[in-house]
């Protein structure tokens, strides 16, 4: 049994007061919080920083771990895009596996418990089956003419199931607005509600995102003409995309909306009102690599949405540490307060997972892990010490 205390707590939820202590078991459950009156001084562990249960990364794709340093930055999405598509298969399934197996061992030291994670194939689960990091996989489904809609989804299903017999724990996830019909959302949306899990979705993390619903014009016109696909069947809706799309989500599922980075105050409005399971990912190192721009962050807070954290993949990040996206807001973003960027970290996180029944707080019974942050000059460091 260890007895931890820190200069400051932070227990998923709040600051706790500075004489509390952390009873950890053996198994790294915790068995109580105490305070330091109750326990023989010469037992205590104290830590000179502020200790935070483990990190919930809820936006990643680790099959694209192998495109590190390949794709280059400022490019805008569309480029990007292209690039991903150029670039996906460039090297064996085995250099793949390589890869991911690496990234996941980066996650693990960089303080990171579990991990909501984008896949497009059935490939990431020998590394997730290995794992000490606990994921939930989103199957992604990418198809904008709604006749696909069904052979879409019968083909989503099946992938889902190479996860489902490997005991790992996956839902379907629409890939974003522009890429998937909202016949094609319905069906997802349906079907997550009825097994209980969490969606997710890439939501205007470009402008060219908000041109292409409301008057079918930007660059998107360009991907399509790029990859030779017919858009007659779309109209544009005269609304934003997260407008257009948002009412096809039930509103009891728990969604992700990734990256945001191009929601008016309008959009976030409309969204809070009509939908009351919301959960506003932010990933800013990414949006920093692909468009050279950051959310609007301060207005999410303001509007009191439900922030999480994630890295984005290693094609769009030069590391994936939560930490780091954390650093990166403190940097940009000094106004908004620490303690919303340790609850988007980890409470909101295992909330929207569903797993904050073992994960994202200090409470009794719980296994979170435990991160030691360390401040040096304006950055933090992150220290796995449990
Ligand atoms: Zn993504």
């Amino acid at each position: 049994m260890r007895f931890i205390s820190a200069t400051q707590l932070f227990s998923g939820k709040d600051f706790l007061n500075s004489n509390v202590v952390i009873v950890l078991n053996t198994d790294n459950s915790i068995e109580d919080l105490i305070s330091s009156n109750d326990v023989d001084a010469t037992k205590i562990e104290h830590f000179e920083g502020i200790i935070c249960p483990g990190f919930i990364n809820t936006h990643c794709h680790l099959e694209l771990s192998h495109l590190k340093n390949t794709i280059p930055q400022h490019t805008g999405i569309v480029d990007f895009g292209m690039e991903i598509i150029k670039n996906r298969n460039n090297i064996s399934e085995e250099l793949q596996l390589e890869d991911m197996q690496q990234a996941d061992t980066e996650m693990y030291r960089n303080g990171i418990v579990a991990v909501g994670d984008i896949s497009n194939t059935g490939l990431s689960i020998h590394p997730k089956k290995k794992s000490s990091i606990f994921y939930h996989t989103f199957v992604e489904l990418i198809g904008l003419n709604p006749e696909r809609a069904s052979s879409v989804f019968d083909a989503g299903r099946q992938t889902l199931t190479q996860f489902i017999i490997k005991d790992l724990a996956c839902s379907l996830a629409p890939h974003a607005p522009y890429s998937t019909s909202t016949l094609l959302i319905e069906l997802i949306s349906q079907m997550c509600l009825q097994t209980g899990n969490p969606t997710s979705i890439h939501n205007q993390e470009s402008k060219a995102e908000n041109d292409f619903f409301n008057s079918k014009t930007g660059d998107y016109l360009r991907l399509y003409d790029m990859l030779k696909l017919s858009l007659d069947f779309f109209n544009p809706t005269n609304k934003s995309s997260l407008e257009s799309v948002l009412p096809y989500f039930t509103n009891e599922l728990r969604t992700l909306l990734v990256h945001n980075t191009f929601s008016s105050q309008q959009d976030v409005d409309f969204a809070n009102k009509l939908h009351p399971n919301l959960y506003w990912c932010l990933c800013p190192n990414a949006n920093l690599y692909i468009e050279n721009t950051l959310p609007d962050i301060e207005r999410l807070v303001k509007s009191n949405c439900t922030l999480t954290l994630g890295t984005d993949s290693l094609a769009s990040n030069t590391s994936l540490s939560i930490l780091n996206e954390i650093n990166t807001i403190i940097k940009h973003k000094p106004s908004i307060p620490l303690k919303t960027l340790l609850k988007a970290a980890t409470y909101n996180g295992a909330q929207f997972l569903g797993i904050d029944n073992k994960f994202g707080s200090f409470e009794k019974d719980k296994t979170p892990g435990l991160n030691l942050l360390q401040k040096k000059s304006t950055q933090y460091s992150v220290t796995k010490i449990a």
